[in-house]
This record gives structure tokens, sequence and C-alpha cells, in this order.
């Protein structure tokens, strides 16, 4: 990067999460400066579409004045309080209300936090602490699965099951155990149909609690549709099934929605789009449309009593942060929710998402490199196979996912490269017909310029 310039400050500068350091000291990050709608400008004043809503979370997009009067005018009332105690403000008892107003199942409370990482923290600190406030402490352990995105904090980190998040940091901690990935188009047998599949991921959820012993497993944690792992939808019947095993030995189930929640699978909830009958549910992102970081857990009526029997019984639930509901971060959260109702994000969701959908099969389904397109309402995967037949995948080493991703920048479309050489589109949700049509334009092309690089 040229002397002084924001890419040489950058790379001088900035330790950056997820980068390849030694890269980047020479490379510098392309840097945005500004958004409007579904776009962004980098620093030349190039213009990109981005395709995945920054990280999966600018629901909104990039620019809403309603968001920015909200935290103006909280900033300006009561720019910091705390909840600790019996303290509160208006904005987190508004948030805390209209979240356990919006729940997909019957839910009694809402805590806020900061994050997704810290909402999944928060929750596996609840789930233990309420084994020992109702007198079964040994009930602690927890079922996660392989390529799960749960966050980067040690107990969400060990949730997570991907490599990278473990390998080098002597990660999961114990007692906490992934099951298969519900990913038919790899992890089925020939033929297997995917109710077939299901019901073997179920067995397996099933065998792990038996070795365990059942009353030692105490919840298990999943995405209704897996997001960084892969826009893994799972197969037809699988939350069912699983859900039969989990309440046959008594095991809670956390819907991590951080994702999935506030309309992306083109319904409020990816719970509602996958038929799971969360315990406690948690979400950030889109709760704000990420203008501000704010989080929730939110916890049914059986979780909160333990809770509160517990706090008088064995002690408080000794966990907080100094911002959790943070009241300019609340303000902009009850503002989002607001719009969301206004514009019925999950119907808009659905609308979009169905053109989405279909126009992603109708233009690659038959191209030679896409192998499986999958996904639901305004999130969805393509991914790149050397052998459509069996499903196989390129040698990871060459690294064509990060590749097209990287392309896809050229032609002004920003999505996110995944494992397995797929690449993910979860735009903005307020992302119109002729919007979608226009990053799909883009993104065809730079996989056309793809496909003659491979070639050559
Ligand atoms: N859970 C899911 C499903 C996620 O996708 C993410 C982040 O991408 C997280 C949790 C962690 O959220 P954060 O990065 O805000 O800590």
């Amino acid at each position: 990067p040229r002397a002084n310039s924001p890419a040489a400050r950058d790379a001088a500068f900035a330790l950056h999460p997820y980068t390849e350091h030694k890269a980047h000291r020479e490379t510098g990050s392309l840097i945005i400066e500004r958004g409007q709608g579904v776009r962004v400008w980098d620093e030349s004043g190039k213009e990109y579409i981005e395709a995945v809503a920054g990280l999966w979370c600018a629901s909104l997009g990039f620019s809403n004045e309603r968001l920015r009067e909200a935290a103006d005018r909280q900033m300006r009332k009561l720019p910091f309080y705390h909840a600790f105690g019996a303290k509160a403000h208006e904005p987190m008892i508004e948030l805390s209300e209209m979240l356990v107003q919006r729940a997909p199942v019957p839910m009694a409370r809402a805590f806020l936090a900061n994050s997704g990482s810290e909402a999944n923290d928060s929750a596996v600190k609840m789930v233990w602490y309420y084994n020992n406030a109702i007198g079964r402490p040994q009930k602690k352990k927890i079922i996660s699965r392989l390529r799960a995105y749960h966050g980067v904090t040690v107990a969400s980190a060990s949730l997570t099951g991907l490599p990278a998040n473990h390998k080098l940091f002597d990660l999961p901690i114990a007692g906490i155990f992934h099951v298969s990935a519900p990913h038919h188009y790899h992890g089925a047998e020939p033929g297997e149909s995917e109710e077939a599949f299901a019901s073997r991921l179920a067995d397996e959820i099933e065998a792990l609690i038996l070795r365990e012993g059942p009353d030692t497993v105490a919840a298990m944690w999943a995405e209704p549709i897996m997001g960084a792992g892969g826009v893994v939808v799972p197969p037809r019947t699988y939350f069912e099934k699983v859900q039969a095993v989990l309440r046959k030995y008594d095991v809670l189930l956390v819907a991590d929605e951080v994702i999935c929640g506030f309309g992306r699978t083109g319904a409020y909830w990816g719970s509602q789009s996958l038929g799971m009958e969360p315990d406690i549910l948690t979400c950030a992102k889109a709760l704000s449309s990420s203008f501000l970081p704010i989080s929730g857990v939110l916890v049914n009526e059986r979780i909160f009593e333990g809770l509160a029997e517990g706090s008088s019984q064995i002690g408080t639930w000794g966990h907080g942060f100094t911002y959790s509901g943070h009241p300019v971060s609340a303000a902009v959260a009850v503002e989002t929710l607001k719009i969301y109702d206004e514009m019925d994000v999950a119907g808009h969701s659905r609308q979009v998402g169905a053109h989405l959908q279909n126009e992603l099969r109708r233009r690659f389904a038959d191209h030679p490199l896409i192998g499986e397109i999958r996904g639901m309402g305004l999130i969805a995967a393509v991914e790149m196979v050397e052998d459509k037949a069996t499903h196989r995948n390129f040698d990871p080493a060459r690294k064509l996912g990060a590749r097209l991703a990287k392309l896809c920048e050229a032609h002004g479309v920003i999505v996110r490269g995944l494992a397995n050489d797929a690449v993910a589109f979860s735009p903005p949700l307020i992302i119109t017909e002729s919007e979608v049509d226009e990053m799909l334009e883009r993104f065809g092309a730079a996989l056309e310029a793809f496909t003659v690089e491979l070639r050559r």
C-alpha cells in the first residue's frame, strides 16, 4: 500500500480478527468508507452490493435515519446506565418486553449482552446454574455439532464445531461433545433419503446421551440453519426427531438464532422455519441491524423459575456485563424491531427470498462448477465441487471458494467464502427483487471469469 494511505496505516496498526496477519502486512485491507441501502463504497469510490450484509447481520442495510435518530435521542437523554442488581432503564425494559412478546415459543425473560458469543456463553452458564439450582449438579454436559458456529469466547468457541476454533486453543473445554453436521449432500450414504439420514443423526445423539449417561447431559445447542459452517439446511424431519430424543432424556434445546433470527429464513425466527421448540434462544446481529452491539438470551418459565429459586437458595446467578442492556444499543434495537414489524420483515424475506432461491437455481444449477445450491429465505450458499456425480470437493489447498469470493469483489459484489468452496449470500433483508437480480448478475460475471481462469 501507498505510504500513509489508509491501507498502509491499517497494515501498520490494526490487528484484525480472522486474518492472515503475515499476508495482511503486505496487502492491507479493502477499506469501506460509506454505505447506503444494500451497497457500500470503498475509499476509491468503487461501489459494491453487500451480499452478506457484512457478517450476515446488517438487515436494514448500511443507512437508516430512524436508527440514527433513536441513538441520538438516547445519547442525549441517558447515554449509559447499567442493569446490575435492581437497576433498570426504559430502553432495556422495552426491548426485553418486545423480545419476550415476539418469541417463537412462550418465553419468560430476556437477558441482554453485547455479542453472539456473549449470548451463548451466558446461556451455557444459565444451563449449568439451572441444574445446580434444581439439585442435579452432575447434569452439565452439552451436545453441539461439527461445523456449528456459536462464537469465539471460550465456552462459545467450545460449542463451535470448526477445527480452526479448537485445535490451537486446547478447546473444546471438558464436557462439550460434537455430533455430525446435518448436511445431506455430504453426509448421507448413497441413496439415503433425507428422512433416513435425519433418523440416523437422531440415533447418533441418542447413543451419545446413553454413552455419557442421561443424568449428565444438560443441553444441546443448534443453529436452525448453520451459517458460517456452510449454510447447512438440515434434512427433512431432523429437528422433530432430534427433539424427541432430547425430551426423552430431559435435555434442554438451545436455539442459536444469531443469524437466523428476525426474518432471515422467511419466518420471524429460524426456529419456526425448522420446527424447533427451544427452551433457551440466543440472538444478536440483526437485533439492532448491527448498528450497535447487542445480543439477547430468552429463557422459558422453567429455566427462569430455576434462576429465581436458586438465587434465594444457592446464591445468585453470578453473571452479567457492564454493558448488558446498554441504553443506546437497546434503544436502537427497539427501533429496529419496530421497523421489522412495520415492513413485515418475515413476509418480505419470504417473498424476496423465494426469488433469490429460484434465481440461484435457474442461473447456476447447471454450471459445471456448482455442486449444490442450498438455503431458505434470504440465506443461501452455492458450493463448487470437482465432481458433480460424487459431490467430491476440490483440494482445499487450492482455496477456490476464497478465490471466487475475492474475484466477486472485483465484479462489485461482496460474498463470503466458506469451507468446502461454498460462497454465502445473506443480503440485507431490505433487498428488493431487482437488487437480487443485480447481485446475481455480478456474481454470475465473477463465476464466468473464474471458470475461464481455472481452465487456463
Ligand atoms: N452464533 C452464530 C450462529 C453466529 O453466526 C455468530 C457469528 O457469526 C455467533 C454466534 C457469534 O457472534 P459474535 O461474533 O457477535 O460474537
